[in-house]
Protein backbone atom coordinates (compact mmCIF):
# COMPACT_ATOMS: atom_id res chain seq x y z
CA UNK A 1 0.00 0.00 0.00
CA UNK A 2 1.16 3.82 -0.83
CA UNK A 3 -0.47 5.13 2.30
CA UNK A 4 0.15 4.80 6.40
CA UNK A 5 -0.30 6.86 9.13
CA UNK A 6 2.64 8.19 11.24
CA UNK A 7 2.79 8.90 14.84
CA UNK A 8 -0.01 11.56 15.33
CA UNK A 9 -1.91 9.85 12.84
CA UNK A 10 -1.56 11.81 10.11
CA UNK A 11 -1.48 10.57 6.98
CA UNK A 12 1.57 9.58 5.07
CA UNK A 13 1.29 8.82 1.31
CA UNK A 14 4.17 7.77 -1.08
CA UNK A 15 2.94 8.83 -4.39
CA UNK A 16 5.39 11.40 -6.28
CA UNK A 17 7.78 11.69 -3.71
CA UNK A 18 11.57 11.73 -4.60
CA UNK A 19 13.99 9.35 -3.52
CA UNK A 20 15.61 11.73 -1.01
CA UNK A 21 11.78 12.67 0.63
CA UNK A 22 11.34 8.64 1.22
CA UNK A 23 15.10 8.02 2.46
CA UNK A 24 14.29 10.66 4.77
CA UNK A 25 10.92 9.56 5.95
CA UNK A 26 12.12 6.02 6.12
CA UNK A 27 14.79 7.25 9.21
CA UNK A 28 11.55 8.53 10.79
CA UNK A 29 8.85 6.22 11.03
CA UNK A 30 6.82 4.74 12.85
CA UNK A 31 4.15 4.02 10.53
CA UNK A 32 1.05 2.32 11.12
CA UNK A 33 -1.59 0.92 8.98
CA UNK A 34 -5.01 2.53 9.20
CA UNK A 35 -7.16 -0.52 8.52
CA UNK A 36 -5.75 -2.71 11.24
CA UNK A 37 -3.10 0.09 13.14
CA UNK A 38 -0.57 -2.16 13.09
CA UNK A 39 3.03 -0.95 12.42
CA UNK A 40 4.05 -1.32 9.10
CA UNK A 41 7.11 -0.94 7.11
CA UNK A 42 8.52 1.31 4.38
CA UNK A 43 9.73 -0.28 1.95
CA UNK A 44 12.22 0.31 -1.27
CA UNK A 45 12.69 -2.13 -3.47
CA UNK A 46 14.13 -2.02 -7.34
CA UNK A 47 11.04 -4.19 -8.57
CA UNK A 48 7.98 -1.66 -7.08
CA UNK A 49 7.55 1.36 -6.36
CA UNK A 50 8.39 2.45 -2.47
CA UNK A 51 5.53 1.20 -0.15
CA UNK A 52 4.43 0.08 3.19
CA UNK A 53 4.33 -3.12 4.01
CA UNK A 54 2.74 -5.55 6.87
CA UNK A 55 4.81 -7.45 9.18
CA UNK A 56 4.97 -11.29 7.93
CA UNK A 57 2.31 -12.60 11.11
CA UNK A 58 -0.41 -9.53 10.68
CA UNK A 59 -3.92 -10.93 9.30
CA UNK A 60 -5.01 -7.38 8.13
CA UNK A 61 -6.91 -8.26 4.61
CA UNK A 62 -4.97 -5.27 2.96
CA UNK A 63 -1.87 -7.15 3.46
CA UNK A 64 0.62 -9.10 0.83
CA UNK A 65 -0.85 -6.97 -2.06
CA UNK A 66 0.54 -8.21 -5.59
CA UNK A 67 2.69 -6.03 -7.77
CA UNK A 68 -0.68 -5.88 -10.21
CA UNK A 69 -2.83 -4.42 -8.15
CA UNK A 70 -0.06 -2.28 -6.41
CA UNK A 71 0.99 -1.08 -10.26
CA UNK A 72 -3.05 -1.34 -11.35
CA UNK A 73 -4.59 1.20 -8.62
CA UNK A 74 -1.51 3.77 -9.43
CA UNK A 75 -2.90 4.34 -12.96
CA UNK A 76 -6.14 4.50 -12.15
CA UNK A 77 -5.09 7.11 -9.90
CA UNK A 78 -3.21 9.06 -12.42
CA UNK A 79 -5.78 8.62 -15.22
CA UNK A 80 -8.17 10.34 -13.32
CA UNK A 81 -5.37 13.11 -12.01
CA UNK A 82 -4.45 13.96 -15.96
CA UNK A 83 -8.31 14.53 -16.22
CA UNK A 84 -7.89 17.08 -13.38
CA UNK A 85 -10.64 15.26 -11.00
CA UNK A 86 -8.38 15.30 -8.03
CA UNK A 87 -8.51 11.70 -7.09
CA UNK A 88 -7.32 10.55 -3.70
CA UNK A 89 -5.13 7.40 -3.39
CA UNK A 90 -6.42 4.63 -0.82
CA UNK A 91 -8.28 7.38 0.88
CA UNK A 92 -8.92 5.98 4.55
CA UNK A 93 -12.56 6.50 5.36
CA UNK A 94 -13.03 6.10 8.71
CA UNK A 95 -16.47 6.25 9.06
CA UNK A 96 -17.03 3.03 7.27
CA UNK A 97 -13.25 2.21 8.09
CA UNK A 98 -12.52 1.35 4.20
CA UNK A 99 -10.24 2.85 2.21
CA UNK A 100 -10.48 2.66 -1.66
CA UNK A 101 -7.86 1.87 -4.13
CA UNK A 102 -8.56 5.19 -5.65
CA UNK A 103 -11.38 7.68 -4.51
CA UNK A 104 -12.56 10.96 -6.62
CA UNK A 105 -15.63 12.70 -7.00
CA UNK A 106 -17.30 14.36 -9.75
CA UNK A 107 -20.17 16.53 -10.49
CA UNK A 108 -22.40 15.38 -7.22
CA UNK A 109 -21.18 12.16 -6.94
CA UNK A 110 -18.49 10.25 -4.95
CA UNK A 111 -16.62 7.26 -6.13
CA UNK A 112 -14.38 4.46 -4.97
CA UNK A 113 -12.98 2.48 -7.33
CA UNK A 114 -11.40 -0.80 -6.18
CA UNK A 115 -9.16 -2.78 -8.74
CA UNK A 116 -10.26 -6.40 -7.88
CA UNK A 117 -7.15 -8.83 -8.43
CA UNK A 118 -7.89 -11.50 -6.02
CA UNK A 119 -11.18 -13.60 -5.68
CA UNK A 120 -13.07 -12.62 -2.58
CA UNK A 121 -16.18 -13.98 -1.52
CA UNK A 122 -19.78 -12.51 -2.89
CA UNK A 123 -20.29 -11.74 0.86
CA UNK A 124 -17.41 -9.78 0.96
CA UNK A 125 -18.08 -7.70 -2.16
CA UNK A 126 -21.86 -7.10 -0.66
CA UNK A 127 -20.35 -6.08 2.23
CA UNK A 128 -17.98 -3.05 1.16
CA UNK A 129 -20.74 -2.59 -1.60
CA UNK A 130 -23.16 -1.61 1.02
CA UNK A 131 -20.82 0.40 3.30
CA UNK A 132 -19.66 2.31 -0.01
CA UNK A 133 -23.51 2.93 -0.28
CA UNK A 134 -24.32 4.05 3.02
CA UNK A 135 -21.31 6.81 2.85
CA UNK A 136 -23.24 7.73 -0.26
CA UNK A 137 -20.56 6.46 -2.26
CA UNK A 138 -20.82 4.71 -5.96
CA UNK A 139 -18.38 1.95 -5.36
CA UNK A 140 -16.81 1.14 -8.89
CA UNK A 141 -15.20 -2.42 -8.72
CA UNK A 142 -13.08 -3.11 -11.72
CA UNK A 143 -11.73 -6.92 -12.05
CA UNK A 144 -8.22 -7.66 -13.13
CA UNK A 145 -8.26 -8.95 -16.64
CA UNK A 146 -6.51 -12.29 -15.90
CA UNK A 147 -9.63 -13.04 -14.28
CA UNK A 148 -12.16 -13.32 -16.49
CA UNK A 149 -10.89 -16.47 -18.43
CA UNK A 150 -11.99 -17.24 -22.27
CA UNK A 151 -12.11 -15.26 -25.34
CA UNK A 152 -14.90 -12.62 -26.05
CA UNK A 153 -17.17 -12.49 -27.32
CA UNK A 154 -17.48 -15.85 -24.93
CA UNK A 155 -16.34 -15.75 -21.57
CA UNK A 156 -16.31 -17.91 -18.82
CA UNK A 157 -19.06 -16.90 -16.44
CA UNK A 158 -18.48 -17.14 -12.39
CA UNK A 159 -19.94 -17.00 -9.03
CA UNK A 160 -17.31 -14.33 -8.52
CA UNK A 161 -17.87 -12.24 -12.05
CA UNK A 162 -21.82 -12.44 -11.68
CA UNK A 163 -20.88 -9.82 -8.37
CA UNK A 164 -19.74 -7.08 -10.21
CA UNK A 165 -22.24 -6.63 -12.89
CA UNK A 166 -23.69 -3.10 -13.32
CA UNK A 167 -27.54 -2.19 -14.90
CA UNK A 168 -27.45 1.36 -16.47
CA UNK A 169 -30.64 2.17 -18.46
CA UNK A 170 -31.46 -1.57 -18.35
CA UNK A 171 -27.98 -2.50 -19.64
CA UNK A 172 -25.94 -4.65 -18.03
CA UNK A 173 -22.33 -4.58 -18.29
CA UNK A 174 -18.76 -5.02 -15.74
CA UNK A 175 -15.29 -3.27 -15.86
CA UNK A 176 -11.87 -4.91 -16.48
CA UNK A 177 -8.45 -3.11 -16.63
CA UNK A 178 -5.28 -5.16 -17.45
CA UNK A 179 -2.20 -2.75 -15.74
CA UNK A 180 0.31 -4.48 -18.61
CA UNK A 181 -1.53 -3.85 -21.60
CA UNK A 182 -3.07 -0.54 -20.53
CA UNK A 183 -6.79 -1.74 -21.80
CA UNK A 184 -9.39 -0.51 -19.80
CA UNK A 185 -13.15 -2.66 -20.85
CA UNK A 186 -16.60 -2.35 -20.45
CA UNK A 187 -17.96 -5.33 -21.47
CA UNK A 188 -21.84 -4.98 -22.33
CA UNK A 189 -23.61 -8.49 -21.78
CA UNK A 190 -25.62 -9.69 -24.40
CA UNK A 191 -26.98 -12.92 -22.86
CA UNK A 192 -25.98 -16.09 -20.58
CA UNK A 193 -25.70 -19.37 -22.39
CA UNK A 194 -25.35 -21.70 -19.26
CA UNK A 195 -24.65 -21.38 -15.74
CA UNK A 196 -20.67 -21.41 -17.02
CA UNK A 197 -20.89 -19.34 -20.29
CA UNK A 198 -22.00 -15.65 -20.91
CA UNK A 199 -21.46 -13.48 -24.55
CA UNK A 200 -20.01 -10.64 -24.25
CA UNK A 201 -19.47 -6.98 -26.66
CA UNK A 202 -16.16 -5.69 -25.48
CA UNK A 203 -15.58 -2.33 -25.25
CA UNK A 204 -11.96 -1.99 -25.19
CA UNK A 205 -10.01 1.55 -24.78
CA UNK A 206 -5.88 1.77 -23.46
CA UNK A 207 -6.46 3.81 -20.29
CA UNK A 208 -5.06 7.20 -21.84
CA UNK A 209 -7.07 7.39 -24.47
CA UNK A 210 -10.65 7.36 -21.87
CA UNK A 211 -12.39 9.31 -19.60
CA UNK A 212 -13.98 9.16 -16.76
CA UNK A 213 -17.78 10.13 -18.00
CA UNK A 214 -17.06 7.24 -20.44
CA UNK A 215 -17.69 4.43 -17.60
CA UNK A 216 -21.41 5.40 -17.31
CA UNK A 217 -22.19 5.40 -20.91
CA UNK A 218 -24.98 2.42 -21.45
CA UNK A 219 -24.81 0.82 -24.58
CA UNK A 220 -27.15 -1.91 -25.46
CA UNK A 221 -26.28 -5.37 -26.40
CA UNK A 222 -28.81 -7.18 -27.79
CA UNK A 223 -29.39 -11.03 -27.29
CA UNK A 224 -27.53 -13.03 -30.26
CA UNK A 225 -30.21 -15.66 -31.53
CA UNK A 226 -27.93 -17.45 -33.52
CA UNK A 227 -26.13 -18.02 -30.22
CA UNK A 228 -29.21 -19.20 -28.21
CA UNK A 229 -30.39 -21.69 -30.56
CA UNK A 230 -26.41 -22.95 -30.99
CA UNK A 231 -26.45 -23.54 -27.43
CA UNK A 232 -30.11 -24.99 -27.18
CA UNK A 233 -28.91 -27.47 -29.57
CA UNK A 234 -25.90 -28.20 -27.99
CA UNK A 235 -28.07 -29.33 -24.70
CA UNK A 236 -30.70 -30.90 -26.39
CA UNK A 237 -27.75 -33.19 -28.14
CA UNK A 238 -25.38 -33.93 -25.86
CA UNK A 239 -25.76 -36.62 -22.84
CA UNK A 240 -25.30 -35.25 -19.75
CA UNK A 241 -22.61 -37.86 -18.51
CA UNK A 242 -21.40 -35.90 -15.35
CA UNK A 243 -24.58 -34.55 -13.85
CA UNK A 244 -23.88 -31.31 -10.60
CA UNK A 245 -25.85 -31.33 -7.29
CA UNK A 246 -28.51 -29.45 -9.29
CA UNK A 247 -28.28 -30.92 -12.99
CA UNK A 248 -29.61 -34.42 -10.81
CA UNK A 249 -32.34 -32.84 -8.87
CA UNK A 250 -33.06 -31.58 -12.37
CA UNK A 251 -32.98 -34.70 -14.23
CA UNK A 252 -34.80 -36.31 -11.44
CA UNK A 253 -37.75 -33.24 -11.87
CA UNK A 254 -38.04 -34.08 -15.35
CA UNK A 255 -38.22 -37.68 -15.18
CA UNK A 256 -41.50 -37.96 -12.58
CA UNK A 257 -42.87 -35.79 -15.01
CA UNK A 258 -41.90 -37.90 -18.10
CA UNK A 259 -40.31 -35.38 -19.83
CA UNK A 260 -36.93 -36.13 -21.47
CA UNK A 261 -34.25 -33.24 -21.33
CA UNK A 262 -34.04 -32.76 -25.20
CA UNK A 263 -37.25 -32.75 -25.46
CA UNK A 264 -37.81 -29.45 -23.13
CA UNK A 265 -39.80 -27.00 -25.05
CA UNK A 266 -37.98 -24.08 -26.58
CA UNK A 267 -40.02 -21.45 -24.41
CA UNK A 268 -37.81 -22.60 -21.30
CA UNK A 269 -34.94 -21.81 -22.70
CA UNK A 270 -35.82 -17.97 -23.10
CA UNK A 271 -32.74 -16.00 -22.79
CA UNK A 272 -33.90 -13.24 -21.09
CA UNK A 273 -31.89 -9.67 -20.68
CA UNK A 274 -31.68 -9.83 -16.66
CA UNK A 275 -30.99 -13.62 -16.98
CA UNK A 276 -27.60 -12.63 -15.97
CA UNK A 277 -28.24 -11.55 -12.60
CA UNK A 278 -29.41 -14.93 -11.57
CA UNK A 279 -27.46 -17.99 -10.69
CA UNK A 280 -29.74 -20.52 -12.01
CA UNK A 281 -29.66 -21.14 -15.60
CA UNK A 282 -32.83 -20.32 -17.21
CA UNK A 283 -33.76 -23.55 -18.42
CA UNK A 284 -34.00 -25.46 -14.99
CA UNK A 285 -36.14 -22.54 -13.23
CA UNK A 286 -38.36 -21.89 -16.67
CA UNK A 287 -38.70 -25.70 -17.01
CA UNK A 288 -39.80 -26.08 -13.49
CA UNK A 289 -42.42 -22.55 -13.83
CA UNK A 290 -43.91 -23.93 -17.10
CA UNK A 291 -44.22 -27.49 -15.59
CA UNK A 292 -45.24 -26.70 -12.18
CA UNK A 293 -47.34 -23.87 -12.37
CA UNK A 294 -49.01 -23.56 -16.51
CA UNK A 295 -49.43 -27.17 -17.39
CA UNK A 296 -51.90 -28.16 -14.83
CA UNK A 297 -54.00 -24.63 -15.63
CA UNK A 298 -56.52 -24.98 -18.39
CA UNK A 299 -56.78 -21.72 -20.74
CA UNK A 300 -58.05 -18.62 -18.87
CA UNK A 301 -57.32 -19.95 -15.75
CA UNK A 302 -55.00 -17.57 -13.35
CA UNK A 303 -51.06 -17.80 -13.39
CA UNK A 304 -49.41 -17.85 -10.34
CA UNK A 305 -46.09 -18.21 -10.90
CA UNK A 306 -43.51 -17.53 -8.43
CA UNK A 307 -41.53 -13.96 -8.22
CA UNK A 308 -37.60 -14.40 -8.80
CA UNK A 309 -36.36 -11.13 -7.42
CA UNK A 310 -32.82 -9.67 -9.31
CA UNK A 311 -30.35 -7.17 -8.43
CA UNK A 312 -27.37 -5.57 -9.54
CA UNK A 313 -24.39 -4.56 -7.89
CA UNK A 314 -25.66 -1.33 -6.92
CA UNK A 315 -29.42 -3.02 -5.93
CA UNK A 316 -30.92 0.14 -6.38
CA UNK A 317 -34.00 -1.67 -8.26
CA UNK A 318 -35.38 -4.95 -7.91
CA UNK A 319 -36.03 -6.62 -11.11
CA UNK A 320 -38.80 -9.94 -11.28
CA UNK A 321 -37.11 -11.84 -13.68
CA UNK A 322 -40.23 -13.69 -14.12
CA UNK A 323 -41.90 -10.95 -14.65
CA UNK A 324 -39.74 -10.49 -17.65
CA UNK A 325 -40.50 -14.01 -18.86
CA UNK A 326 -44.03 -13.45 -18.56
CA UNK A 327 -43.94 -10.73 -21.02
CA UNK A 328 -42.16 -12.76 -23.47
CA UNK A 329 -44.59 -15.52 -23.00
CA UNK A 330 -47.14 -13.06 -23.62
CA UNK A 331 -45.57 -12.01 -26.47
CA UNK A 332 -45.46 -15.53 -28.20
CA UNK A 333 -49.47 -15.73 -27.47
CA UNK A 334 -49.42 -18.20 -24.46
CA UNK A 335 -50.00 -15.71 -21.64
CA UNK A 336 -51.67 -12.72 -21.27
CA UNK A 337 -52.16 -9.93 -18.85
CA UNK A 338 -55.50 -8.26 -17.46
CA UNK A 339 -54.94 -5.65 -15.11
CA UNK A 340 -52.48 -6.74 -12.55
CA UNK A 341 -52.58 -10.36 -13.11
CA UNK A 342 -51.49 -12.86 -15.48
CA UNK A 343 -53.56 -15.14 -17.18
CA UNK A 344 -53.31 -18.50 -19.70
CA UNK A 345 -54.16 -17.82 -22.79
CA UNK A 346 -52.77 -21.05 -24.95
CA UNK A 347 -51.08 -24.35 -24.43
CA UNK A 348 -47.58 -24.80 -25.24
CA UNK A 349 -46.45 -27.58 -27.28
CA UNK A 350 -44.41 -30.24 -26.47
CA UNK A 351 -42.44 -32.34 -29.11
CA UNK A 352 -42.53 -36.01 -30.25
CA UNK A 353 -39.37 -36.31 -31.39
CA UNK A 354 -35.97 -34.45 -31.11
CA UNK A 355 -35.97 -33.10 -34.76
CA UNK A 356 -39.50 -31.81 -33.86
CA UNK A 357 -37.55 -30.25 -30.82
CA UNK A 358 -35.04 -28.54 -32.96
CA UNK A 359 -37.12 -27.28 -35.69
CA UNK A 360 -39.40 -25.50 -32.79
CA UNK A 361 -36.26 -23.66 -31.23
CA UNK A 362 -35.44 -22.82 -35.30
CA UNK A 363 -39.09 -21.27 -35.54
CA UNK A 364 -38.95 -19.54 -32.11
CA UNK A 365 -35.48 -17.99 -33.33
CA UNK A 366 -36.88 -16.75 -36.22
CA UNK A 367 -39.86 -15.22 -34.45
CA UNK A 368 -38.30 -13.16 -31.61
CA UNK A 369 -35.15 -12.00 -34.03
CA UNK A 370 -37.34 -10.59 -36.74
CA UNK A 371 -38.96 -8.87 -33.49
CA UNK A 372 -35.91 -7.73 -32.24
CA UNK A 373 -34.62 -6.67 -35.90
CA UNK A 374 -37.40 -4.39 -36.19
CA UNK A 375 -36.24 -0.68 -35.57
ZN1 LIG B 1 -3.48 -3.36 8.08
Amino acid sequence: MFSALDDHGVPCVLYRRSTKEIEHLKKGGPFYCPMCEEAVQLRLSTKRAPHFAHLPRSSCSYKGESLRHQKGKLMLFEWLHRQKLKPKLEHFLPAIGQRPDVYVEWKTYKFALEFQCSVISPAEVKRRTRHYQKAGIVPLWIISEDKVKGKPPLLSFSEFLRNFIYCFDNHLHFYTFSPESKRFSILDIHQSLSSRKILVRPRSTFLPSLSFPDLFRAREASIQWEWWERSVYRYRTTPILRPSGKDRQFLQFLYLNRIHYSLIPSVCFLPLRYQPLYDKPAHLWQTRAIVSHFLPLKKGEILRMPSIPVRDILGKKTIDLMDEYLEELAYLGYAVKKGECWYKQSDIPFSQNIEQALRQDKELMIQLKHRDDKP
